[in-house]
C-alpha cells in the first residue's frame, strides 16, 4: 500500500466513524392527550430502543396538515379516536396498507379497515346514564327509546359538532336508515333538557346537579370521574348509574381509539412495531386499567370499575360505517335542530 492508499484507507475509516448513527424512530401525529398514550410510548422506547417523537394536537388539523405536507410528512403514524376520523384519512390517501399477522390476529375484524389502512387499539361505548332518583332502571331500554315523550325537558347530552355524537348517529343511520333516524333524532331533541354545551363530564355533572335525568356519555369519563380523587368529581359520579342500552336489541354503541400507518412515513418498519406492541396484551391491560378503555382482543378482562360494571352485548357493526355516514349524521343533526 502506498503512502497515496494509506491515505485514502484511513480516510474512508474515519468517515465511516464519522456517520451520524441514525437511532431508529418512530413520529406520532396523536391527537390523544399526551398523558393517555405517553407512558405506554415509553415503555416501547425502552423495549425496543426505537425514540417516539410525539406530537400532540387535534385530528382534523392533522389531517389537514398531512395533505399539505405530503411526501414531505415527517409523521409515520396518526393516532386519533373515533373510527369516523381514521376512515377519513384513508378516504383522503393519507395512509398506507399493512401487513401484519400480529394486528390481523388480535384485532378483531369489525375494529379494523377492511383494507388494512387502520386498526383499533382500544375500545369506548356511549352508554347512557341516570339519576337514580329520578329515573327507574326498568325505563331504560335502547337509544331509539330516547326520543320517546316520557323523556320530555330530561335529557342531556353535548352538541352535535362532537364526533362521538356523529358516529352514534351514523350507527343509528346504519341500522334504521335515515328517515327513522331523522325521525328519532327529532323526537330526542325535544327532549333535550337545555341546548347542548359542555363535553361528556358536564352532562354526568349536569344529571348528578338535577338540571337533567339521562345523559349520553362515553363509559370511560364517568370512571374517570369515580377514580379522579376529586371530591367534586367523585361526588357527581356517585349520583349517577350507567346502563347499557340495547342489550335486548343489537348492543351498546362502540368506537376505537386507534391509528394508521402515514402512506410516505420514512420509519414503516418501526411504526408497524408500535402497533403491534399496543396490541400486545401489557399495553392492551394499561388501556383498561389507566384509560378506562376497553381493550379490542376479547381476551383481556377488565379490572376495576369496568370490571364492576359487567360485561356488555356491543354494537358488532364495521365501524367503517361510522365513516360512510359521517356526513349524512351532521346533515341529519343539522335539520332537526341539534345545536
Ligand atoms: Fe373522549
Amino acid at each position: 500500500m502506498n503512502i497515496e492508499m494509506k491515505y485514502t484507507y484511513v480516510l474512508v475509516i474515519f468517515l465511516i466513524f464519522q456517520q451520524p448513527v441514525n437511532a431508529a424512530e418512530v413520529n406520532i401525529y396523536s391527537a390523544r392527550k399526551e398523558a393517555l398514550i405517553k407512558p405506554l410510548l415509553e415503555n416501547f422506547s425502552k423495549k425496543t430502543g426505537i425514540e417516539v417523537n410525539l406530537i400532540t394536537g387535534k385530528a382534523d388539523t392533522f389531517i389537514k396538515r398531512l395533505e399539505i405536507e405530503g411526501k414531505n410528512t415527517p409523521a409515520d403514524i396518526l393516532l386519533t379516536v373515533d373510527a369516523a376520523r381514521l376512515v377519513r384519512a384513508k378516504e383522503k390517501g393519507l395512509l398506507q396498507k399493512v401487513n401484519s399477522a400480529v394486528l390481523n390476529e388480535v384485532i378483531p375484524d369489525s375494529l379494523r379497515d377492511v383494507d388494512n389502512l387502520w386498526f383499533g387499539l382500544s375500545l369506548r361505548s356511549r352508554v347512557i346514564i341516570y339519576a337514580p332518583e329520578r329515573v327507574e332502571m326498568k325505563d331504560l331500554s335502547d337509544y331509539i327509546d330516547l326520543s320517546n315523550t316520557k323523556w320530555r325537558n330530561r335529557i342531556c347530552v353535548r352538541s352535535s359538532s362532537n364526533i362521538y355524537n356523529q358516529s352514534l348517529v351514523a350507527s343509528m343511520i346504519a341500522h334504521y336508515g335515515i328517515d327513522k333516524t331523522e325521525a328519532w333524532a327529532k323526537g330526542l331533541v325535544e327532549n333535550f333538557a337545555r341546548n347542548p354545551k359542555g363535553g361528556d363530564r358536564d352532562q354526568i355533572k349536569a344529571v348528578a346537579a338535577g338540571v337533567c335525568d339521562i345523559a349520553l356519555v362515553n363509559n370511560y369519563y364517568l370512571a374517570g370521574m369515580l377514580d379522579s380523587g376529586q371530591e367534586d368529581e367523585i361526588s357527581a359520579a356517585m349520583k349517577i348509574k350507567l346502563f347499557w342500552p340495547g342489550q335486548k336489541g343489537y348492543g351498546a354503541h362502540v368506537n376505537i381509539s386507534g391509528a394508521g400507518v402515514i402512506k410516505y412515513a420514512k420509519n414503516q418498519k418501526e411504526a408497524i412495531e408500535l402497533l403491534e406492541y399496543l396490541v400486545t396484551d401489557k399495553a392492551q391491560e394499561w388501556y383498561s386499567n389507566i384509560n378506562y378503555e376497553y381493550s379490542i382482543n376479547p381476551k383481556i378482562k377488565s379490572t376495576g370499575v369496568l370490571k364492576k360494571w359487567g360485561e356488555f352485548v356491543s354494537d358488532d357493526i364495521d365501524l367503517s360505517l361510522l365513516g360512510k355516514y359521517n356526513s349524512e349524521a351532521v346533515l341529519l343533526m343539522d335539520r332537526v335542530g341539534w345545536k
